[in-house]
């Protein structure tokens, strides 16, 4: 899988072509207004993202309280912090454990939650991922970089229209006395899908 690849490209992909046809048409059908489509991108593209979700991590690791509520009730907890909106209507968070890795896919298509992950990453929606995911997740981790012990079990979540799932990420030991800002920069996007781990503490300059 090319996830990590900087492909360069010099023409616009199958699917561009088709979105673009689409977008012509739903909008010379009037079904489509222009500015409001640019302006609902750009909020994906620019606002909303992996940092949303972050701080939603970065509460849980820092506040016991706040990290029971999202075990509970994610929808609300994430909420709380401000993210609500599309494709996050009914969010299920699952925490990574010693004996429990969790990951997310959709097979049947890309849910992903927007509201704490902004737009899905195009490897994401790939149907390798998608049918590999449930297959060999360990070997979609290997590929990824990861590698859990042994005796880790690997829990797949498929994601549907009705519950998009938020992964929490194993805190990284050595950050006890972080504040919670310094600890949302530990928090990586593939760390919320699943497949990646949360950053080594050493990695990052800790603030001082
Ligand atoms: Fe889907």
């Amino acid at each position: 899988m090319s996830h990590d690849h900087d492909h360069n490209h010099s023409e616009l992909s199958d699917i561009e072509l088709r979105v673009r046809a689409l977008e012509t048409l739903l909008t010379e059908k009037g079904y489509v207004d222009p500015p409001a489509l640019d302006e609902l991108i750009e909020t994906y593209e620019t606002k909303v993202g992996p940092k949303n979700g972050a701080r939603v991590v970065a509460r849980a690791w820092a506040d016991p309280d706040y990290r029971e509520w999202l075990l509970k009730d994610a929808t609300a907890a994430i909420a709380e912090l401000g993210f609500t909106g599309r494709q996050g209507e009914h969010m299920v968070a699952v925490e990574n454990t010693h004996d429990t890795h969790n990951m997310v896919v959709c097979t049947l298509c890309s849910c992903y939650p927007w509201s704490v992950l902004g737009l899905p990453p195009v490897w994401y929606k790939s149907a390798p991922y998608r049918s590999r995911a449930v297959r060999d997740p360990r070997g979609v981790l290997a590929e990824f970089g990861v590698t859990l012990p042994e005796d880790t079990k690997i829990r797949v979540w498929d994601s549907t229209a009705e519950v998009r799932y938020l992964v929490i990420p194993r805190r990284p030991v050595g950050t006890d006395s972080w504040p919670e800002e310094d600890l949302a920069e530990l928090v990586t996007r593939d760390s919320m899908i699943g497949t990646g781990l949360a950053r080594d503490p050493n990695s990052v300059g800790e603030t001082a």
